[in-house]
Parts: C-alpha cells; sequence; structure tokens
C-alpha cells in the first residue's frame, strides 16, 4: 500500500479520531515574537501550550496538541471543530497566525493529494500558487522542486485556474518537517503578542467603562497576568457597575481574560472624601484612595505593578498635573497603556474585544457619585499631600480590602 493512501498509518496516535473521517485535519499556530525568546523560548513555548489545552478545555474541545519546531499543532475531530478552534485560537494572546489544514504522508502523492483538497475547500477563487517549505528534513525534493510538481498537479487536477505568483487569491502552503507533512490554504493573522502568564502579575483598575478593559487586554496580550479591581458606588448606589465588570471579564475570557476580579464597595468612602475635601479636588482623592487600594491588594497577591486606563487630556482628571497629584500616591509602578491613544482608537479595540456594547450600558456606579461640577485640572500635588495626610486612608484601605 502506498503511503500516501492512509494517512492514519502513519499516525499511530489516530485512536480518538473518527475513524470514519479519512483525513487528520490539523490547525497550525504559528507565534513570531515568541521565536525572538533565546534561551527562554521553551518556557514561552510551554506557557503557550498549556494556555491553548485550557482555551480548547473551557469551550470543551477534546483535541490532541502537539509541538514540532516553531508550531503547535492542534488536531481537531473533523473540520468543522478545527474551524471553531481556530477562531478560538486566534484570539489566545502568543498566537502570530492561525492555519487550517491536513497532516498528510510524506510522499508526493500525500502532499499532491492533500494540496488538492485544500485548495478545493476556498472555493470560489481563480487563482493560486503554492509556497512549500522543507525544514530539517532529507526529503527527496527540495522547496523549489515541490512548488513546481505540486503546482503542475494542481493545474492538471483543476479547471480554469491559473497559477499567479505575485497576489494568488489562494496559497497552499506544503510544510514538509523530518518525518511530517502539513498542507493548508486557510490562514488568518492572529492576536500576536506573548502567552499570558510569562510577563508576571498585575492589578488593573477596572471601571465599567470604555478604557480600563482595552487597557488591561493591552497588558494581557503582552503576557501580564492581570487582576481586575472594580470600586462600585455601593450601598450609596445599587451595585449593577460590578455586574458589568464581571460581563466585561466573561467577555474577555477568550482573549486570555482576567485571573480574578475584585469588586469593593466605595460609596462610603466616596461620601467621606465629599464630606471634607474641597469638590474641586474630589475626584483626585477617589482616584487616590483607589490607587492605594489597588497597590495594597498588588502586594498581597504578588503583582508588581498596576494598570489604569487613562489617556492624556481625554478628561479633566486626565491632565498631567492631576496624574501627578494621584500617581504620587502608588508604591508601585503605574502602567497607562492608553495614554497616548485616541478615544477612537480605543473604542474599535472595544468593539473588537466585545466590550464596547457592555461599557456602554448606562448604569449607576462611583463614577455619578459625588462628583463634582467643575473638576480641578491642575491639582497642586503639595495641597493634595497635606490634605491626603489628615485622612484616615490606611484604615481605608483595610477596611474596603477586608469588606
Ligand atoms: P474608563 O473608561 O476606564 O472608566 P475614563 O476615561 O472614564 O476611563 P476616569 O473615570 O478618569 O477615566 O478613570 C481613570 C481610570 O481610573 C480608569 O481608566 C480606571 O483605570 C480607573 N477607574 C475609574 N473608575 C474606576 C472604578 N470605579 N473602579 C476601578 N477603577 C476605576
Ligand atoms: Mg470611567
Amino acid at each position: 500500500m502506498l503511503e500516501g493512501s492512509c494517512p492514519y498509518a502513519s499516525f499511530s496516535d489516530a485512536m480518538s479520531f473518527d475513524p470514519a473521517d479519512s483525513q487528520i485535519y490539523v490547525v497550525l499556530v504559528h507565534y513570531h515574537e515568541l521565536g525572538l525568546k533565546g534561551r527562554n523560548r521553551p518556557t514561552f513555548e510551554r506557557q503557550l501550550i498549556s494556555n491553548i489545552n485550557k482555551t480548547l478545555k473551557e469551550s470543551e474541545f477534546e483535541a490532541k496538541v502537539e509541538r514540532i519546531s516553531g508550531r503547535i499543532l492542534v488536531f481537531p475531530r473533523n473540520y468543522e471543530k478545527g474551524l471553531a478552534m481556530f477562531e478560538l485560537l486566534k484570539k489566545v494572546p502568543g498566537v502570530a497566525r492561525v492555519s487550517l489544514g491536513e497532516k498528510v504522508s510524506r510522499t508526493l502523492e500525500g502532499l499532491n493529494q492533500g494540496a488538492l483538497r485544500v485548495l478545493e475547500l476556498s472555493e470560489p477563487f481563480n487563482s493560486f500558487k503554492v509556497a512549500a517549505r522543507r525544514a530539517n528534513t532529507n526529503f527527496y525534493l527540495d522547496s523549489m522542486m515541490l512548488n513546481r510538481e505540486i503546482g503542475a498537479y494542481l493545474v492538471q487536477h483543476t479547471e480554469d485556474k491559473t497559477v499567479k505568483m505575485t497576489n494568488p487569491d489562494v496559497t497552499v502552503h506544503v510544510e514538509v518537517i523530518k518525518n511530517q507533512s502539513y498542507v493548508y490554504a486557510f490562514s488568518k493573522p492572529a492576536v500576536g503578542g506573548l502567552p499570558v502568564g510569562t510577563a508576571g502579575k498585575l492589578v488593573c483598575l477596572l471601571s465599567s467603562g470604555l478604557d480600563s478593559p482595552v487597557a488591561a487586554w493591552q497588558m494581557i496580550r503582552r503576557g501580564a497576568s492581570v487582576t481586575g479591581l472594580h470600586f462600585s458606588g455601593a450601598p450609596q448606589t445599587a451595585d449593577s457597575s460590578s455586574h458589568l465588570v464581571r460581563e466585561i471579564a466573561t467577555a474577555m475570557q477568550p482573549y486570555g481574560g482576567f485571573t480574578d476580579i475584585h469588586c469593593l464597595h466605595f460609596g462610603n468612602y466616596q461620601r467621606a472624601i465629599a464630606l471634607v475635601v474641597p469638590e474641586k479636588l474630589r475626584i483626585i482623592f477617589y482616584r487616590r484612595l483607589m490607587y492605594a487600594t489597588a497597590c495594597e491588594l498588588a502586594g498581597r497577591i504578588g503583582a508588581k505593578g498596576i494598570v489604569t486606563g487613562e489617556s492624556l487630556g481625554q478628561v479633566a482628571s486626565q491632565t498631567i498635573d492631576n496624574i501627578l497629584a494621584v500617581d504620587a500616591v502608588a508604591t508601585l509602578p503605574v502602567l497607562r497603556p492608553l495614554i497616548g491613544t485616541d478615544k477612537k482608537d480605543i473604542i474599535t479595540q472595544a468593539e473588537d474585544l466585545g466590550t464596547f456594547a457592555i461599557s456602554t450600558r448606562s448604569t449607576d456606579d462611583c463614577c455619578t457619585l459625588f462628583m463634582p461640577r467643575s473638576p480641578e485640572t491642575h491639582a497642586k500635588l503639595q495641597e493634595v499631600e497635606e490634605l491626603w495626610q489628615t485622612l484616615p486612608h490606611a484604615q481605608w484601605v483595610e477596611e474596603l480590602l477586608s469588606g
């Protein structure tokens, strides 16, 4: 029997796959930045594999996950499951590109037939090309020869299709690696970044607004494990903003998600601040108490920085003077990934992330509670510090975190 006529013959682990399905579908996970990590590379790869397994498990997919040089392979039970996994894996931080194709036998016949099947799945199209890659192997055809041979086979076995070397409608990728080979034509860029769990822990001040979920996501995409910290107006208002924050966290789960979410009742402390702090400075003090609480929580869970959704000049509280007046209370680095981002770009990212519709639902939260009519835009740090020292802020932080 020819090696190419029975793909399972070369894949003894195939028992878990539906034998009625004669093809072995494969989702190929390509990574890029991870590949630049030198000696740390195995750690990054292991974390990415673990995150992929977790993502699949959360969606109740059973699949074998395997690493080959420069790729992670996921074997779905059938093509439909492969498509669903393809969509899931596109969102996982650290994944640069995802492709869906087949594992085929390492013979010209196997490669030809597989290439034809993945090409046919790409209908409708007019033009195509073959892009072969031969890595770490003594396969008897090099990549140029593979391009020619497989290209000729595809022309012979299709009608009205032309080979086009620049900008073809479809590119059939053929990879011959050691004793394995893969073909795929369906391939899309993914989210990129680094695997969650490779860049330490952070605490994100998470409102139910548009900006902070996007800020958190940018840090998650850089590999950070992020704990969300939300302050609701309860008991002075309903606790509805906490529900929105939890909905936001659920929406972000496929994109790496949060390690944990803490929702604290902030209303009484805002009231206490409003009673003694001049109206113009209230927001500065609310933020200071939030930052101080975030730093304390970070210390307790081993996080080494906090994240906020501020963007320079976006609202009165986000002038550089006010950022200085708030920042001085922080005992850890404050990361502001959106500081130079325009609102319109933040909105686009929130839409892509699926948080826009949740964040734009109006709700009672601490942002509308005891707010000044005209907030200070140029707070004086010394004035703020002096007043801050008169408040029992350490006790408030303790109470908030034990609540
Ligand atoms: P967002 O869209 O994230 O609410 P914003 O443009 O409304 O941001 P502000 O209300 O000035 O900005 O808040 C600045 C940052 O302070 C927020 O991005 C967030 O990180 C944090 N923050 C504001 N309100 C809360 C809250 N209720 N709970 C936790 N963090 C908050
Ligand atoms: Mg806000």
